[in-house]
C-alpha cells in the first residue's frame, strides 16, 4: 500500500517535515497509508507571513470580491470531490458520510458567498446597525462599525469532519478579510490536505491567506496578539489547555471554543407509540447513532421518553438499529462505516465502560469484533438507565461513537431539568405536535442549547435533521459545549472582526461607512438620478421633488379605486374621535403613489425595476389640503454583475410645514 507524506503550506510553499513523522492508519484496512508531521516549521515567519501578506491582501478586496472567491474555492473543491471521496473512505465515512463532510463543506461556502453578496455590502467596513442619535442639533451622531482583525485566524480542527470543519471556519474567515493557518487533526489530516491542496491549486486566494500546519503547533501560540483569532474545535479538554496558554489570557486573543456535548433529544409527552412523533423519534435516536459512526459532535447522546413508553422506545430502537449494515464503507449496500481510528475505537469502549458502571447496554456488543480487516468497526451500542438523576455518567461522558443512552422523564419539568442536565449542549430535538410543549421546553431549556429542532409530522420530511449544523444557523453552545459560536450566517464573519462605536459628525461618517446618513450632506445635480448608471451616482446625492396638494377627492378616488375604505380616509366623525387623528387623512399607500409620481423619471433607463421598500414609517397624517413633496438620496448602492446592481434610496416625504410624514428605503435595481 503506497504511504503518502502529508506537506505542510508555509509561506506560500509546499513544505516536508524535517523530522518526528507520525503515521496514520486507514480506519477501514488497519494499513498505514500517510505519514504526517510539522517539525522544522517556523511558526513565528508563518504568523509574521500572514500578517504581512495575505492580511493586506485580503482587506484591499471589499465582502464582494472576496465572497466571489469563496464561491470559487467551493466551485473547485465540487470539481474534484471524487479525489475527495476516495480517501474520505479510508476514514471510515461511507459515501453518505462523505457527502456531509465533502459536499456539505462545499455548501457551506457556497453559502457563505451568497450571503457575503446579498447581505454585506460591496466595500470594506460592515455597518453594525443603525445611526445612533447623540445630539439635539444632529451635527453630532455614533455608528457602530466591523473592520476585519489584522491578524491571523488559527483553527484547530477536530478528526471527524476534515473537510467540512475546515470549510465552515474558513468561510466566514476569508469573508471577513482575515487570512487562516488550518491546522486539522491528526488521525483524518490526509483527507483535510486534500481539500486544501485543491483550493491552493484552484489559483483564487491571494498570497498568504492561507497556511496548513500537518502537525503539532510548536511555539505558535507563544507569538498570538490581541489581533489574532484561535478557533478551535475538539475535545474540551484540549480546548481547556489552550485556553488556558498565558498567551490567550494577556493578549485578549479571541478563542472560539466548539467543544463536546451530551445533545439530548425529547420525546414530547403527546408521542405515544402509534402517533407520527414517535416513529421519527425513533428513526432519528437511531439515524443519529449511525450516520459517521456517531462520530458527530452534535449527535444524540440522551434520548428520553416518559417513563410509561420507554419499553417501546426500547423495543423500536433496538429492531431499528438491527437494520444497520456495518463494513468497509466502499462495498455496495453498507450504511454504516468505521470509527475514525483505532485509538478512536479504544477511547469509545472505554467511554462505553464507564457508562455501563451504571446504567445497562440493551442493545450492541462494544468489544465485538471488527467486521472486516483490522479496521476501527464498533456496533451501535444501546444503554438504559431507568434513574437518569442517579446515573451521573449518562450526562457527563460522552462516548464519541455509535452510543446513546436512553432514559425516562416523570413530566415535563422534569424532561427540561434532565435535558440542561448535560450542562450546556450544541443541539437539542423535541418531538412533539403539542405547541405548548414546545413553548414551555423553549422557555425552560433554551438557555442551555445552541439550536433546538422541534419536529413534527409536518416539518420531518424537509428537516435538516438533529444534527445538522447549518451555515444560516449558528453553531455552538454554552458552558460544557465551549460557549462558542460559529456560522450563523452573517453572524459568524463578525467573530473576525472588531466592532467599534464611531462617534462625529454624520457628513464623516458617511464617507467613512460608504453609505448616506442622515443629517449628511445631500448633493443636487442637474440631472435626475434614474437617468445615472450606479457608476456615475455618488452616496448622497439627492432629487429634491416639486410639492403637489392633496385634496379631499384624491383621497375619496383613491379609496374607491383600491377598495382600502378604511374609517380614517372616509369618516370625518370616526376619524376625529380617534385618538390619533384630526379629521379625515390620506392613505399611507396614496401618499406613497403620490411620492412615487413626484419623483419617478418615466423612460426607459438606467433604473430597471423597483424591487421593495423598507424600514416604511408614516410619522405625520396628511390632511386634506395640506401639500407634500419628496427628497430621494442615494444611501447605498452595490454592483452585483455586469448587467444590475441595486441602489438603496433614503426618500423622507415632507408636508408643507417640512415635517417628516413618511420615511423609508426604497430599492431599485439599476444598470451598473
Ligand atoms: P482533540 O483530541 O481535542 O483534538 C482536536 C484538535 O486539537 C486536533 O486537531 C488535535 O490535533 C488538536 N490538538 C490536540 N492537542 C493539541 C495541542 N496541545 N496543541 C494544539 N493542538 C492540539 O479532539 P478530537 O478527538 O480530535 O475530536 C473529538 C472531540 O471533538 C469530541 O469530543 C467531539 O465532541 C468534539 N467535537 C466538537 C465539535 C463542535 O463543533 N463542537 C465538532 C466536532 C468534534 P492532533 O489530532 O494532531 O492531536
Amino acid at each position: 500500500m503506497k504511504t503518502t507524506t502529508l506537506l505542510n503550506y508555509a509561506q506560500d510553499q509546499w513544505y516536508e517535515a524535517s523530522s518526528g513523522l507520525a503515521e496514520v492508519q486507514s480506519a477501514v484496512s488497519g494499513d498505514t497509508i500517510a505519514v504526517t508531521g510539522s517539525e522544522g516549521l517556523d511558526f513565528a515567519a508563518m504568523l509574521r507571513h500572514a500578517r504581512n501578506v495575505g492580511g493586506p491582501a485580503l482587506r484591499r478586496m471589499t465582502f464582494h470580491q472576496r465572497a466571489w472567491m469563496l464561491k470559487d474555492l467551493a466551485n473547485a473543491v465540487m470539481a474534484r470531490k471524487e479525489e475527495l471521496y476516495e480517501l474520505s473512505y479510508d476514514t471510515g465515512a461511507t459515501r453518505n458520510d462523505g457527502w456531509i463532510d465533502i459536499e456539505g463543506g462545499a455548501g457551506t461556502l457556497f453559502s457563505f458567498s451568497s450571503k457575503g453578496r446579498r447581505e454585506l455590502p460591496n466595500g470594506r467596513v460592515l455597518v453594525d446597525g443603525a445611526m445612533e442619535p447623540l445630539s439635539k442639533g444632529g451635527t453630532f451622531v455614533g455608528q457602530h462599525v466591523y473592520t476585519p482583525l489584522q491578524g491571523v485566524a488559527v483553527h484547530i480542527n477536530a478528526f471527524n469532519f476534515p473537510v467540512w470543519g475546515m470549510l465552515e471556519k474558513l468561510g466566514p474567515t476569508l469573508l471577513a478579510g482575515v487570512p487562516a493557518i488550518v491546522k486539522p487533526a491528526s488521525a483524518t489530516g490526509y483527507l483535510a490536505e486534500a481539500a486544501f491542496r485543491i483550493m491552493i491549486e484552484a489559483g483564487v486566494l491571494p498570497p498568504g491567506a492561507l497556511q496548513l500546519v500537518m502537525g503539532g503547533v510548536g511555539d505558535l501560540f507563544d507569538h498570538l496578539t490581541l489581533q489574532d483569532v484561535v478557533s478551535f474545535t475538539g475535545s474540551a479538554q484540549t480546548a481547556m489547555k489552550l485556553q488556558s496558554h498565558p498567551v490567550i489570557a494577556r493578549e485578549s486573543v479571541r478563542f472560539i471554543a466548539e467543544r463536546d456535548s451530551l445533545n439530548a433529544s425529547i420525546l414530547g409527552p403527546d408521542a405515544a407509540p402509534g402517533t407520527p412523533e414517535f416513529d421519527l423519534f425513533v428513526k432519528e435516536v437511531a439515524r443519529e447513532m449511525t450516520v459517521k459512526a456517531g462520530q458527530k459532535c452534535t449527535a444524540i447522546r440522551r434520548a428520553m421518553a416518559p417513563a410509561e413508553h420507554l419499553d417501546a422506545l426500547q423495543a423500536a430502537l433496538t429492531e431499528r438499529l438491527g437494520k444497520a449494515r456495518i463494513g468497509d464503507p466502499r462495498e455496495e449496500g453498507v450504511t454504516m462505516g468505521a470509527l475514525a481510528s483505532r485509538s478512536q475505537l479504544v477511547g469509545v469502549r472505554a467511554a462505553v465502560a464507564e457508562l455501563a458502571k451504571s446504567a445497562r447496554i440493551v442493545a450492541g456488543d462494544p468489544e465485538a469484533p471488527p467486521v472486516a480487516g483490522n479496521g476501527a468497526f464498533m456496533a451501535p451500542v444501546l444503554l438504559r438507565t431507568d434513574d437518569p438523576w442517579n446515573t451521573p455518567a449518562v450526562h457527563d461522558v460522552e462516548a464519541f461513537g455509535p452510543v446513546s443512552t436512553i432514559m425516562p422523564y416523570r413530566d415535563l419539568d422534569d424532561a427540561i431539568a434532565l435535558a440542561n442536565r448535560g450542562m450546556g449542549s450544541l443541539a437539542l430535538s423535541l418531538f412533539t405536535f403539542e405547541p405548548a410543549v414546545a413553548e414551555a421546553f423553549v422557555l425552560g431549556s433554551g438557555a442551555y442549547h445552541g439550536r433546538m429542532m422541534i419536529l413534527d409530522r409536518t416539518s420531518a420530511k424537509e428537516s435538516t435533521g438533529h444534527g445538522s449544523p447549518l451555515p444560516v444557523l449558528v453553531h455552538g453552545g454554552p458552558g460544557r459545549a465551549g460557549g462558542g459560536e460559529e456560522m450563523g450566517g452573517v453572524r459568524g464573519v463578525t467573530h473576525y472582526m472588531q466592532r467599534t462605536a464611531l462617534q462625529g459628525s454624520p457628513a464623516v461618517l458617511s464617507s467613512v461607512v460608504g453609505q448616506w446618513l442622515p443629517g449628511a450632506p445631500k448633493v443636487e445635480g442637474e440631472v435626475h438620478p434614474f437617468r445615472k448608471r450606479i457608476s456615475e451616482l455618488d452616496i448622497g446625492y439627492t432629487l429634491k421633488t416639486a410639492s403637489r396638494a392633496v385634496t379631499l377627492e384624491d383621497i375619496e378616488h383613491f379609496a374607491h379605486f383600491t377598495g382600502d375604505t378604511f374609517y380614517a380616509h372616509m369618516d370625518e366623525e370616526a376619524a376625529k374621535a380617534s385618538p390619533i387623528f384630526e379629521g379625515r387623512v390620506a392613505h399611507g399607500y396614496l401618499i406613497l403613489s403620490f411620492a412615487a409620481g413626484l419623483f419617478v423619471e418615466p423612460s426607459p433607463g438606467p433604473v430597471l425595476a423597483n424591487t421593495g421598500l423598507e424600514n416604511l414609517r408614516f410619522q405625520t397624517p396628511l390632511y386634506p389640503g395640506d401639500s407634500m413633496r419628496v427628497e430621494l438620496t442615494v444611501k447605498t448602492k452595490s454592483v452585483r454583475d455586469e448587467e444590475k446592481g441595486e441602489v438603496r434610496w433614503a426618500v423622507y416625504v415632507f408636508n408643507q410645514k417640512d415635517e417628516v410624514v413618511a420615511t423609508y428605503d426604497l430599492l431599485t435595481m439599476n444598470r451598473p
